[in-house]
């Protein structure tokens, strides 16, 4: 099994680049965020409890997104694969994460973390505001905060995989299919 994280800022392209991989690599695709807006969208408990921190820009509490992802993984035992997308986004994320797995006696195989300038990353999310419908991209004062959270939270997210020698760094500008070959050239060198 490969279980990859694929790492970066909001607007760096996970999203993007993940529908792409999960079409050549066929693993089950886990977005914190998609799911939560699906709970959002069918106005769940748990979606109007999340929405709260979403409209802030802020993260959702911990226990929240480890919940949705456990019953992922319960509810795809037959996966050849994850991609988690967005998750984890804090050194607690991540060490739930890697206790999941073990249960499973599977690991995080390699985290790829796309790298992208900050100028580059307001620039997009505010080109994306424009047609995605996403309210938190459509509000400066809500993209600011979310880059914020991910300066103080999510970016020693990074350093949790480096102790296990599990980071590489990406080249997250270019075009789409520059950046899709840079990330598929490191995960065919990690297949089997
Ligand atoms: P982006 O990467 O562009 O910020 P996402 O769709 O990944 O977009 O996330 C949107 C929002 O959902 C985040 O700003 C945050 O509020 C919430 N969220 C998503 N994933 C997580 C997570 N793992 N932990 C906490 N909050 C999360």
């Amino acid at each position: 099994m490969f279980n990859l994280i694929l790492f970066g800022p909001p607007g760096s392209g996970k999203g993007t680049q993940s529908e792409k991989l999960i079409a050549r690599y066929g693993w089950k695709h886990l977005s914190t965020g998609d799911l939560l807006r699906s709970e959002i969208s069918r106005q769940t408990k748990l979606g109007k409890a999340a929405q709260t921190y979403m409209d802030k820009g802020r993260l959702v509490p911990d226990e929240v997104v480890i919940g949705m992802i456990t019953s992922a993984l319960d509810e795809n035992p037959d996966a050849n694969g994850f991609l988690f997308d967005g998750f984890p986004r804090t050194p607690a994320q991540a060490e739930a994460l890697d206790e999941m797995l073990q249960k499973r006696k599977e690991a995080i195989s390699v985290m790829l973390a796309l790298e992208v300038s900050e100028e580059e990353l307001v620039k997009r999310l505010i080109k994306r505001g424009q047609t995605s419908g996403r309210s938190d991209d459509n509000n400066d004062q809500v993209i600011r905060a979310r880059i914020v959270e991910y300066q103080t939270k999510t970016a020693a997210v990074s350093d949790y995989y480096k102790q296990f020698d599990k980071v590489v760094m990406v080249k997250g500008e270019g075009s789409v299919s520059e950046i899709f070959e840079r990330l598929c050239m490191e995960i065919d060198n990690r297949l089997n």
